[in-house]
């Protein structure tokens, strides 16, 4: 779970969360867009079938008596991956409008094709969002030599420490006093002696990376 921190926070923009697919508690949010009580009946009986054809995805259907425009915000800011909207029209062409979280790109979807497409969409998003957090850590990654140069680092900046380690779990907890920063990753091993312990100065072994869960 170490590493959803780091995603989630590489993933965050203007309009707040964007959470991979896999992690995400709620993976496509439904808001039924509707004006009388018979649209809103026959979204309803429509959504049974979405719903059966989507039984693998954790969707959540948002019945709430709030305007469409407050929904998309609000889930938008939760990093919810996928939205799916369906109003009269929608139904009418016998299909649903379909919004990813990650750049906003809207399509309709027919009816019958939700079972392929919404499953190969949160696939898609996840390799997108996977590579983009990548990119993040290789542009927002420092190399440092002492816990005072961690310290600056992380009071200023947002992004990534590595530093020779000797490995011992009493740096890791000094370094977390000191910065709230946790181990990530081993980058690679040290040849023996090569270098010294960014944090106590003994042998490093290692050269890890550490950063902060946000
Ligand atoms: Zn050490």
């Amino acid at each position: 779970t170490r590493m959803v921190g780091a995603v989630v926070m590489a993933h965050g923009d203007d309009s707040g969360l964007q959470l991979p697919p896999r992690i995400a508690p709620v993976q496509v949010i439904v808001v039924p867009i509707f004006r009388s009580d018979v649209e809103r009946t026959q979204i309803a009986s429509a959504l049974t079938g979405i719903l059966d054809a989507l039984d693998d995805i954790r969707v959540k259907v948002d019945w709430r008596d709030e305007r469409p425009g407050f929904k998309f915000n609000e889930w938008e800011l939760k990093g919810v991956p996928v939205r799916i909207e369906i109003g009269p029209r929608d139904l009418a062409s016998g299909q649903v409008t379909v919004v990813r979280r990650l750049d906003r790109a809207k399509k309709p979807v027919p009816l019958a094709e939700l079972q392929t497409t919404i499953p190969a969409m949160l696939e898609h998003i996840q390799e997108a969002l996977f590579k983009r957090a990548l990119e993040f850590r290789k542009g927002h990654t420092v190399r440092l030599d002492s816990l005072a140069a961690m310290v600056g680092f992380f009071e200023e900046s947002i992004g990534f420490v590595i530093t020779p380690w000797c490995g011992r779990a009493e740096d890791e907890q000094a370094v977390k006093e000191a910065t709230t920063a946790t181990t990530r990753v081993i980058d690679r091993e040290l040849p023996p002696g090569s270098q010294a312990c960014a944090v106590c100065g003994r042998p490093a072994t290692v050269e890890v990376v550490w950063g902060k869960a946000y």
